[in-house]
């Protein structure tokens, strides 16, 4: 009767959770309960308020219960949740992205990221009839089993497939995939040298956010790009979340570098599951009805979500949005900048336009995951309860990147500068007592 909702929660679900990173495995405290978020902000069960730099891990590109997207949630709700035949909503935003994405032509709905670049790996198998594809070290491309692979003992199994990163992931479809480390062109020429002709695609996050902030030379984007071209491999971009993050044309516009396909995701259904694959018109002419590469979806393309979807790109395509989401995250960067070099923390601030990076470690920002030093977990766990305690929502893990929203204002930026000087304080209060 009296337990908690927490033991609930364990008790109902593994870990308490929906999603792993949600159960605050890798940092001190107990997950709280969000009751509610509007605009920057959020508060949890117990009436608590934060300022949120997490967005739902990226979707709330416009915060919390923004009128337009609720409006356009409630509208379409009132007509119907889903009918399981196509919606006007659906080809507006259809589109829509397709005009900010002009490396494609068409595109497929589905109902997450995963859905997207899983469905989108088979289209390319597909297309070139070939069966391996190559990823990067410190990518997250959602859970499907070829792509929850890494390197195991770094650069040992290059070129022998790879090594599952989760239990359940038969070793026949691990060997399939291919892990590189980023920021490295020899390691991409070496292995295209000797299996090119047997790789259907490269798969990579043009934006690396899932393992810090590893941001690319646009050159080594540009090899990636030529080299796949040479041998006939389909380059996929996976831009679940840099996709209207880092450009309205995501990483595409921001590099100019032409893909083949296109993975979407987050942002672009409002804070509803969506997904979505887009490539030229040759490719998705593959995919049924047209073409022998099957993909389906009950939910798919689902009115609420198309409704969310769209009103959040039209919001987006107010003239400044991203100039002022730049100018915020900005503001967010040097703040937090000035309150590590107020404490003597050696630490970088990763930006890429609204996605921030606390790097824990001294020297210039890591482009591949060997170069993070892992260490920095430590501290971070340890930061973190201070910084919910001082009312700044961070994401539960040294690894993931904080989002600046149009919600936000300078007041909530300074907001969170001001909880990580107190946050940064309080650690090393505890340090030195410790000591
Ligand atoms: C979040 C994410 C995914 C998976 O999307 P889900 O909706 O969580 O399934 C895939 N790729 C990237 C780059 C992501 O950040």
């Amino acid at each position: 009767m009296n337990k908690s909702l927490l033991e609930r929660a364990r008790a109902a679900m593994p870990g308490g959770v929906s999603s792993p990173v949600r159960a605050f495995g890798s940092v001190e405290g107990d997950p709280p309960f969000v009751a509610r978020g509007r605009g920057a902000r959020i508060w949890d069960t117990t009436g608590r308020g934060y300022v949120d730099l997490v967005g739902s891990w990226g979707p709330l590109i416009l915060g919390h219960t923004h009128p337009a997207v609720i409006d356009a949630v409630v509208g379409a709700a009132s007509r119907g949740l889903t009918f399981g035949a196509t919606c006007p909503d659906e080809v507006e935003l259809a589109e829509a992205l397709l005009a900010r994405f002009p490396c494609a032509d068409q595109l497929r709905f589905v109902s997450t990221g995963t859905e997207a670049v899983m469905s989108a790996v088979r289209l390319a198998r597909g297309f070139t009839g070939r069966q391996r594809i190559v990823k990067f070290d410190g990518c997250y491309h959602g859970h499907a089993d070829a792509l929850l692979v890494h390197a195991g003992s770094g650069l040992a199994t290059i070129g022998n497939g790879a090594q599952p990163s989760s239990a359940g992931v038969p070793a026949c479809v691990a060997e399939l995939t291919e892990v590189l480390p980023l920021d490295d062109e020899q390691a991409l020429d070496d292995l295209f040298a000797r299996r090119g002709s047997e790789i259907a695609a490269v798969v990579m996050e043009p934006v690396p956010a899932n393992s810090g902030l590893l941001l690319q030379r646009p050159e080594f984007l540009r090899h990636v790009r030529a080299v796949t071209e040479r041998h006939g491999a389909l380059l996929l971009f996976d831009e679940v979340i840099s996709g209207l993050r880092v450009a309205p044309g995501g990483a595409c516009e921001l590099y100019s570098i032409q893909p083949d396909i296109v993975t979407l995701g987050k942002i672009i259904g409002g804070g509803m599951p969506v997904g979505a694959y887009l490539a030229r018109a040759e490719i998705m002419r593959c995919v049924a009805p047209l073409g022998p590469v099957y993909q389906a979806g009950t939910l798919s393309g689902n009115p609420l979500a198309m409704a969310a979807g769209l009103a959040t790109l039209r919001e987006l395509s107010a003239p400044g949005v991203y100039a002022r989401l730049e100018s915020l995250a900005a503001r967010l960067e040097s703040g937090w900048k000035t309150a590590f070099a107020v404490r003597g923390v050696c630490a970088n601030v990763v930006r890429q336009g609204s996605i921030l990076w606390i790097c824990l470690q001294p020297g210039p920002a890591p482009r591949a995951w060997q170069q993070v030093d892992k260490r920095g977990a430590a501290m971070y766990a340890r930061l973190h309860p201070e910084l919910l305690a001082h009312g700044c929502w961070m994401a539960p893990s040294a690894w993931e990147v904080a989002f600046v929203s149009t919600a936000h204002d300078e007041a909530s930026i300074d907001a969170c500068v001001a909880a990580m000087g107190n946050a940064l304080a309080q650690v090393h209060q505890v340090q030195t007592a410790r000591s």
